[in-house]
């Protein structure tokens, strides 16, 4: 892929990249040499630069850190065994960060800048993808705003800025985890489509209790009545009822429009799986798991792509799902979209951009 925006670029002085361990990385703690910044200034964005990545000089009255203007992105990007960098729906990902932005009366941020800032930076730093079964470079893009300013308002200022980090083979040992029927991640008319801070600062209470209770995730239920199954808080979920595949619709502005949901719903499609994209009800969860016709539930999201649900508590009953089989939907799914994202797989869709 051609670069067009003239990005300037300051190399760190020393790269890490010498002191990194890349057989024994944690999710989210090692990150790469630079990271890619542009401000928004003025009604536009400017400044595009590429520098090392380190702090920022952030002053006490920055709005985002009272009022929570602040939104992001999480995607990935793979070496394939020719050492090309393989970046998986980006162009997704930034239409989803306006999507965001627009809910959170935030500027929408240039598709170019956000293609050609992450272009660049990966280029730079492509010694810090990793390769090997399973590991990726995961991709944090995010913006917030700058203004220092404490009355409630939108910010007439905001910094955009892209960081990476390598992230080893991903064990997704299987899940378990609870219907949450008090607490409420979202609510029509709230936020919940959006990939905002708050709606995870707001997540980790009900989480941790949950954890106490032994339960990795919550499976979140609808705000007004609790009894329809909506997501998970990193991921969306998916049930395999007697062959039909079903999963909650995003119409309703409380689910996040994950990427990798869209990924497993076309290759449904394409693979002929009858889907239902419809919500399911709490009681029809319990009835499918006591009947016996749940054949297998998980959740997709970038981190994990697929994670299988190994246990689900109901109204305070734990029920174990069945082991699953070598031929269920979940396995080929993910052996599909592994394939695509290393590039084993030819990608059919336009779903990745190579460096
Ligand atoms: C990011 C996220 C997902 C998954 O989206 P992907 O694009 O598949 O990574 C699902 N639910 C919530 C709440 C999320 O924040």
């Amino acid at each position: 892929m051609k670069t067009s925006l003239a990005i300037p670029v300051q190399k760190i002085e020393k790269s890490k990249i010498q002191e990194t361990d890349f057989s024994n990385l944690i999710f989210g703690k090692t990150i790469s040499d630079h990271m890619f910044v542009a401000d928004y200034v003025n009604g536009e964005w400017t400044d595009l630069r590429i520098v090392p990545y380190g702090p920022l000089d952030l002053h006490p009255a920055n709005a985002a850190l009272h009022y929570g203007q602040s939104i992001f992105e999480g995607m990935k990007a793979y070496k394939n065994d020719k050492g090309e960098i393989l970046i998986f729906r980006g162009d997704a990902n930034a239409r989803r960060m306006n999507e965001s932005a627009t809910r959170m009366c935030m500027p929408e941020i240039p598709e170019e800048i956000f293609m050609e800032g992450l272009l660049q930076l990966l280029d730079l730093d492509r010694n810090w993808v990793p390769s090997g079964k399973g590991a990726s470079l995961y991709i944090r893009p995010y913006m917030f705003a700058m203004d220092n300013y404490i009355g409630v308002k939108p910010s007439d200022t905001y910094k955009f800025i892209i960081f990476t980090c390598p992230v080893g083979a991903y064990y997704s040992k299987p899940v378990n985890v609870k219907v949450e029927t008090a607490f409420t991640r979202a609510t029509e008319g709230g936020t919940g489509a959006a990939k905002t801070a708050g709606n995870y600062a707001a997540s980790l209470f009900p989480a941790l209790q949950a954890q106490r209770e032994g339960y990795d995730q919550l499976l979140w239920t609808d705000g007004k009545s609790h009894s329809k199954i909506e997501e998970s808080g990193t991921m969306n979920v998916m049930f395999d009822i007697n062959g039909t595949l079903i999963t909650a619709p995003t119409h309703t502005g409380t689910i996040l429009k994950g990427i990798t949901r869209d990924s497993v719903i076309q290759l449904a499609k394409d693979w002929g799986k009858p889907l239902e994209e419809r919500f399911l009800t709490v009681s029809e969860l319990q009835e499918a798991l006591e009947d016996g016709s749940l054949r297998e539930a998980f959740g997709t999201g970038t981190a994990a792509t697929i994670a299988h649900i190994a246990k689900i508590n109901v109204n305070g009953k734990d029920y174990n799902l069945p082991e699953k089989g070598p031929d269920a939907f979940s396995n080929k799914v993910l052996n599909e979209l592994d394939g695509i994202k290393y590039g084993t797989i030819p990608d059919s869709r336009g779903w990745i951009v190579k460096i």
